[in-house]
């Protein structure tokens, strides 16, 4: 550490996401305890797994993990927060980073052609100036060497806060939410990985899984941050 960093981390202390408290050096996005208090999945690479059963049947499914649970007022939930309503594209960068530590050892890569972000609405993506998926694929990427699209999906609508509709209304919400660009066609027979922060009901994935069903041979699979069980 030099004296600039010393002098900044005086002004602007790194705080954990997660409690709030100072990090130290080594930390980032979240102190050692939080991050290693992380409710976690341990899908990993298991083919067949639950997350990866609830695609079954809806859209060619090649695998599905997802690295912590999500719960509202939970740890993740804070994370969550940062990398979407603060601005924190370094935090969605990191936790790809993270993902991809994970999952590149467990072979959940192989194979894999091309990463999509979920899309937002246009709208959504002026405000936010960001959007938190392809940061997160970002992060993967600087980790395993897979190309990143996007433009062969988009958001038709604008549905992104529907936190209290029901799972019926939210599935109801989600059909026809994405078109194909014309690009697409380049996807025939690949293997494509949507990414996304967090997967609730499933209903945003399954639209982006329905849409991009219509290319000829496409198989897709699923990533995301976190998961509600
Ligand atoms: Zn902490």
């Amino acid at each position: 550490m030099n004296v600039w960093t010393d002098v900044k981390e005086l002004f602007f202390p790194r705080l954990c996401l997660v409690c709030g408290k100072k990090m130290l050096p080594e930390e980032d996005v979240a102190c050692f305890p939080c991050m290693s208090a992380l409710p976690r999945t341990g899908l990993l690479h298991t083919q067949g797994n639950e997350m990866e059963k609830l695609f079954w049947g809806r859209f060619p499914i090649e695998r599905a993990s997802s690295l912590f649970f999500y719960s509202r007022e939970g740890k993740v939930a804070r994370i969550l927060a940062g990398m979407k309503y603060r601005g924190r594209k370094d935090v969605c960068f990191k936790m790809g980073e993270m993902l991809a530590g994970e999952l590149l050892p467990a072979g959940f890569f192989e194979g894999v052609d091309c990463l999509i972000p979920v899309p937002l609405h246009p709208k959504r993506l002026r405000k936010r100036g960001y959007n938190q998926s392809e940061w997160l694929a970002k992060g993967i990427v600087s980790q395993a060497d897979i190309p990143i699209r996007t433009d062969v999906l988009y958001r038709v609508r604008n549905n992104e806060t529907q936190t209290r509709k029901s799972a019926f209304e939210r599935r109801a919400n989600a059909e026809h939410l994405f078109g194909l660009a014309p690009c697409s066609d380049e996807l025939k027979g690949c293997h494509v990985m949507l990414v996304d922060d967090v997967m609730t009901t499933g209903a945003t994935i399954e639209a982006c899984g329905e849409a991009l069903s219509a290319v000829d041979g496409i198989r897709i699979s699923v990533l995301t941050l976190a998961w509600t069980k």
